[in-house]
């Protein structure tokens, strides 16, 4: 389902648009993908964290 008006100025917006071509707002679909690839950064950074501490762990307890 596309957004048909902006949330701030309820300008008409482009079909698919990520940002309003009145007043620079994001789309709800732009935010849900921002938010999207936030998540995964987050899960691939705790993965790292993750194989860091394993391997810090299992040098500790030779
Ligand atoms: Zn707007």
């Amino acid at each position: 389902m596309s957004q048909a008006t902006c949330d701030r100025c309820q300008a008409p917006l482009v079909k698919d648009a990520s940002y309003c071509d009145g007043c620079g707002q994001r789309s709800r679909a732009a935010i849900r993908r921002v938010r999207l690839a936030v998540r995964i950064e987050i899960l691939f950074f705790g993965a790292i964290a993750l194989m860091v501490l394993a391997f810090a762990v299992s040098q500790i307890h030779r």
